[in-house]
C-alpha cells in the first residue's frame, strides 16, 4: 500500500476525490471589473487586424494524424465565442484569447504574403518569390504544418497555380518555429530541389541543445505553464497569451544550409531582397528579424509581438536581456520605421500602416526598457527580488497599447528576471542565504502558528478577505508540512483558483489553475507533450548527449565507481571517453583512452533509437547492436547508475 501511495504521489495525481473548482469570489469579480474599466476595451483595431484578409479555414480547427490522433482541435474552445468575459477570466486575457482563437489562412499583402494562423501556438508565413514560395517558421509540429500548408495550397495555389518551395527561413531557435518543417518539405526533397534553409548564426547548437540538459524539469513546468494538464473552459485553459496552445504532433528538425552572421546583412532569396538584423540574445539566443523592401513588410519574429514577452519564461530557461531587447527594437525603428507598411511576427496577427507600425515598435521598445530601467532604479536603492514589482506601477505605454500588456511575460516576473540577470537568485539578505528547505521549515511554521487548525483558519480568513497571495503563502506551508491534509489542499486550491482567474497572463493563469487541479487530483496527467522525430533526435550533438547522460548519473549510489568507458560510434565516426570517479562522470568528446575499463561500440543511429524509447539496452546488447569489449560487468553496473527521472514529479506538494 505504501508503495502504491508513493507511486501515486510521484504521479502527481493523489488519491483525493476530484472536486470542483470554485466560482469567482466577490474580490475576484471586483478585480475583473476594475481592469475592464481601466483598459480601452472598445479599441477595435486588433479585432479588425486579426480578421483582415481572411481567405479560408480548416473546418472546426481540427487537425488529425494519418492514424487518427488529434493534434489540434478548436471545438472545445467554442466557449470563447462570447464577447463578454466570464467572471472567472481576466477580461484583458479574455480579449487576447478571443484574438488568438481566430484561425485560418490570411492575406497579409495581397498576392505577396500570406499567414496561416490559429493552428499551433505559432504562426507560419508564406512569401511569394520570383519563381516559388519562401516559407517562414513552419510551426511546432509536422502535422500542424502539413495541414496549414494544405490549406494554403488548396486556396492560393488552387487559384494562382502550383509553385515550388524555394526557401525555408527559421527566424529563431525555438522549436515552435522549426519543429514542423518535415510537414512541408522532406529532407530528400530539400536536398534534391536545393531548397535553401536560412537561419540566424548559432541556430543548430541552440535549437538542438537548449532543452536537452534541463529538459526534464522544463517539460514538467511547461505542462503547467501552457495549461496542457487543464481542460479547456471558463475555469480552465483559455489561451497561453502567446497563442492558443501547443499542437501535440511530431517535432522534427532540418539543418540550415546557410546562416546569417551577427552583423545581419542582405540576402536575395528567390529574386527577392531581404534585409536582416541580428536579434540573438533577446527572446532567443539565436534570432533575427528581417525586412523585405519590395513588399514594405517587416518580420519582427518574436522580438515584437502582441504581448510583453518573457524575460524569463515560467517553464525555466536562461534569463534574457531586456536592455538588449529594447535596443534591437530601437534599431528596427531606426532602420525601417516609416518605411514598413506592415509588421508581422512569429505569433499573433499583423499590424498595418506605417504610423501604426512605428508606434507598435516604439511602445514595445519602451516596455522592455521600462522593465530594465525600473528594476535597476529600484535595486540601486535597495529593493530586492520580491519587492520590485509591488513598488512599480504599470508602464505608461501599457495603459493604451494592448501589445505591451503582460499576456505571456509580465512586468512582475520580467523585473524579477532582470534582477536575477544582474544579481542572481539571492536578495542580499543573510537570512535568505541558506534558509531551511521548505519541507523542513513548514512543520516549524505550523507549530509556531499553534497547530494545523490555527494555520488553516488563518489561511481561510485570508481567503475570506480576498487576500489570496497571503492565503497561498500560509496554506502552502501547511500543505508542505501535511501533504495529506485534505482541508489544507482544498483551501490552497481555492486560493490558486482566484489568483488564476484574476491573472492577465495566460501563463500565470495556467500555472495557478494547474496547481489547483493538481491539489484536487484533477490534473489531466495523460495530456503530455509531443513526440520527437528522428530528424530532431539525430541532430542533437553527440557531445551534448553524453553531457545529458552525465546529469543522470546517480552520484549517491555510484560514488565508489571508478573507471573509463570508451564509446566508439562507427556510423558517425565519433568517439567519447567517459572518465568516472569521485561521484562524477566526465565525457571527453573526440578522445580515445588507450586503456579503458571497457570499450562500447554502438552506432549513433542505435543511440537515437534508445533515446526515442524505441529500443532497450538489454535487448540491444543481446542482439549484438551494442558490442562491449573489456570489463563487461563494470560497464553494466556503471550504466545501471543512470536511473530515468520520473517526468511527472510533484510541483505544488512536496
Ligand atoms: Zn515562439
Amino acid at each position: 500500500m505504501m508503495r502504491r501511495l508513493t507511486a501515486l504521489l510521484l504521479a502527481g495525481s493523489l488519491p483525493f476525490a476530484a472536486t470542483a473548482q470554485d466560482a469567482a469570489s466577490d474580490a475576484t469579480r471586483t478585480a475583473q471589473a476594475e481592469i475592464a474599466k481601466r483598459l480601452p476595451l472598445s479599441d477595435a483595431r486588433d479585432e479588425a487586424n486579426v480578421m483582415r484578409g481572411k481567405l479560408a479555414e480548416i473546418p472546426g480547427g481540427v487537425i488529425q494524424t494519418a492514424d487518427g490522433k488529434t493534434v489540434w482541435d478548436r471545438r472545445p474552445y467554442e466557449f470563447l465565442n462570447r464577447a463578454e468575459a466570464p467572471d472567472t477570466v481576466n477580461p484583458s486575457l479574455w480579449r487576447q484569447a478571443r484574438l488568438d482563437a481566430v484561425h485560418g489562412l490570411f492575406e497579409v499583402a495581397p498576392g505577396k504574403i500570406w499567414q496561416v494562423r490559429g493552428y499551433d501556438i505559432s504562426v507560419m508565413t508564406i512569401i511569394r518569390g520570383k519563381t516559388g514560395w519562401i516559407v517562414v517558421d513552419p510551426l511546432l509540429s509536422e502535422e500542424a504544418a502539413a495541414a496549414s500548408w494544405k490549406l494554403f495550397a488548396d486556396t492560393v495555389e488552387a487559384k494562382s497555380g502550383k509553385r515550388p518551395i524555394k526557401a525555408v527561413i527559421f527566424s529563431h531557435s525555438h522549436s515552435d518555429h522549426f519543429g514542423g518543417v518535415g510537414g512541408i518539405v522532406t529532407p530528400e526533397q530539400a536536398k534534391a530541389e536545393k531548397i535553401r534553409v536560412i537561419a540566424p548564426h548559432g541556430f543548430s547548437e541552440e535549437a538542438t541543445s537548449e532543452n536537452v540538459l534541463a529538459g526534464g524539469a522544463m517539460g514538467r513546468r511547461a505542462l503547467y505553464m501552457f495549461g496542457a494538464i487543464l481542460p479547456p473552459g471558463e475555469r480552465g485553459q483559455v489561451d497561453t497569451g502567446l497563442g492558443p496552445k501547443l499542437s501535440s504532433g511530431t517535432i522534427g528538425y532540418m539543418e540550415p544550409t546557410e546562416t546569417l552572421s551577427d552583423k545581419g546583412g542582405e540576402l536575395t532569396i528567390d529574386g527577392l531582397v531581404f534585409e536582416f538584423l541580428d536579434a540573438g540574445g533577446t527572446e532567443a539566443p539565436s534570432e533575427f528579424v528581417f525586412y523585405i523592401p519590395a513588399y514594405k513588410a517587416l518580420h519582427t519574429t518574436e522580438v515584437v509581438t502582441h504581448t510583453l514577452h518573457n524575460v524569463l519564461t515560467l517553464r525555466g530557461a536562461q534569463v534574457r536581456d531586456a536592455l538588449r531587447w529594447s535596443k534591437v527594437i530601437d534599431a528596427m525603428l531606426l532602420k525601417w520605421g516609416g518605411k514598413a507598411e506592415v509588421a508581422m511576427a512569429s505569433h499573433h496577427w499583423p499590424t498595418w500602416g506605417a504610423g501604426e507600425v512605428t508606434s507598435l515598435l516604439a511602445n514595445q521598445r519602451d516596455a522592455y526598457r521600462y522593465v530594465h530601467d525600473r528594476t535597476l532604479f529600484l535595486a540601486n536603492r535597495g529593493a530586492t527580488l520580491h519587492e520590485l514589482a509591488d513598488q512599480t506601477a504599470e508602464a505608461p505605454v501599457q495603459a493604451g497599447d494592448f501589445s505591451t500588456r503582460g499576456y505571456y511575460g509580465t512586468l512582475n516576473h520580467d523585473m524579477k528576471a532582470t534582477y536575477q540577470r544582474y544579481f542572481g537568485w539571492w536578495d542580499g539578505n543573510p537570512a535568505n542565504f541558506n534558509p531551511l528547505p521548505p519541507e523542513q521549515s513548514a512543520p516549524k511554521y505550523v507549530a509556531l502558528a499553534g497547530g494545523a487548525d490555527k494555520l488553516l483558519a488563518a489561511g481561510r480568513a485570508a481567503l475570506e478577505a480576498g487576500d489570496y497571495r497571503w492565503a497561498a503563502e500560509l496554506l502552502n506551508k501547511l500543505v508542505f508540512a501535511q501533504p495529506d491534509n485534505k482541508e489544507a489542499r482544498a483551501a490552497l486550491a481555492s486560493a490558486y483558483d482566484q489568483l488564476g482567474y484574476q491573472a492577465e497572463s495566460g501563463a500565470w493563469r495556467n500555472y495557478y489553475l494547474a496547481g489547483a487541479a493538481s491539489l484536487r487530483g484533477n490534473a489531466v496527467e495523460a495530456a503530455t507533450s509531443n513526440g520527437q522525430s528522428r530528424s530532431f533526435v539525430s541532430a542533437i550533438p553527440t557531445a551534448v548527449f553524453f553531457d545529458a547522460l552525465a546529469t543522470r548519473f546517480d552520484a549517491a549510489k555510484g560514488s565508489a565507481i571508478r573507471g573509463s568507458f570508451q564509446f566508439v560510434l562507427p556510423d558517425s565516426r565519433e568517439s567519447v571517453a567517459v572518465v568516472v570517479g569521485g561521484g562524477v562522470e566526465f565525457p571527453r568528446y573526440g578522445i580515445t583512452d588507450p586503456a579503458p575499463t571497457a570499450t562500447v561500440t554502438i552506432d549513433r543511429r542505435i543511440l537515437d533509437e534508445a533515446m526515442m524509447g524505441r529500443a532497450q539496452f538489454p535487448a540491444l546488447i543481446q542482439s549484438g547492436a551494442i558490442r562491449i569489449d573489456g570489463d563487461r560487468m563494470a560497464f553494466l553496473s556503471w550504466f545501471a547508475m543512470h536511473p530515468p527521472a520520473d517526468p511527472r514529479f510533484n510541483v505544488v506538494v512536496p
